[in-house]
């Protein structure tokens, strides 16, 4: 049995009033159901704020991005151990906005995975691809190139403390979501190519799916026997709607 797992990526969004308000009213609605876990990746500069609001509460902390380095002469950048003594359990890696936005690469993104378990934190790896490359029929070649880049350098066995987000570029933040069905066939070929070099971790590693997530779609997205729970952006802003998302993953 995965435990499900509903993630909040606020991008950056937010002030520290906005996210106090935030954090309080969605504590008052989470009705952590018997087993999902939720996760908050509030922007680096607030995560000691929100580690604080969220004390004596069962809601995870998380960063956005890291430093694939663990210290030194790297201006702007925060290390996994950094992310780690403010409070997070997990580090989102390879988002697309820093792949498309940023030019991280297959091999970068690699090696922050690495940089974040040397740490002891879970890595969420996402994974994803374009509309250009899905039209081209190559979403299945292109997941499987980004998936494998992690894998030449972790190997299977790192995925048993990971876990893995496919996020259909062409789905975030544009409103458009992949279909159930769509969202479904992906997830189950990266299981199932998980499970080709180990069954237990492509049986147990836990397989998000992200891309405009919203109340009114979650319940029939985390209902794929695959999905298992949501990397969610924009609607993880709204304390009630996010909520209903964390209580449909129930
Ligand atoms: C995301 O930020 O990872 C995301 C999926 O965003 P949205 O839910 O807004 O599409």
């Amino acid at each position: 049995m995965r435990q499900p797992l509903v993630a909040g990526n606020w991008k950056m969004h937010g002030s520290r009033a906005e996210n106090a308000a935030l954090v309080r009213s969605l504590l008052d609605q989470l009705q952590p159901g018997p087993g999902t876990e939720v996760l908050l990746c509030p922007p680096f500069v607030y995560l000691s704020d929100v580690a604080r609001l969220l004390t004596d509460s069962a809601v995870a902390l998380g960063g956005q991005s890291v430093c694939d380095e663990p210290q030194g002469a790297f201006t702007g950048e925060v290390s996994a151990a950094m992310l780690k003594d403010v409070g997070c359990s997990y580090v989102l890696v390879g988002h697309s906005e820093r792949r498309q936005l940023y030019g991280e690469g297959d091999a970068l993104v690699a090696r922050k995975f690495v940089a974040v378990q040397s740490q002891g934190l879970v890595p969420v790896l996402c994974v994803g691809e374009t509309l250009e490359e899905r039209e081209a029929g190559h979403t299945t070649e292109v997941v499987a190139r980004q998936l494998d880049a992690v894998l030449a350098v972790s190997g299977a066995a790192a995925l048993a403390s990971a876990v893995i987000a496919y996020e259909p570029v062409w789905a975030i933040g544009t409103g458009r979501t992949a279909s159930p069905e769509q969202a479904q066939d992906v997830h189950a070929m990266i299981r199932d190519k998980v499970a080709a070099l180990d069954a237990t971790i492509g049986g147990s590693v836990r397989i998000l799916y992200g891309g405009s997530v919203k109340a009114s779609n979650a319940r029939e997205l985390f209902a794929m026997p695959d999905i298992d729970g949501g990397l969610v952006g924009g609607a993880s802003l709204k304390a009630d709607e996010f909520a209903q998302i964390c209580a449909a993953a129930d």
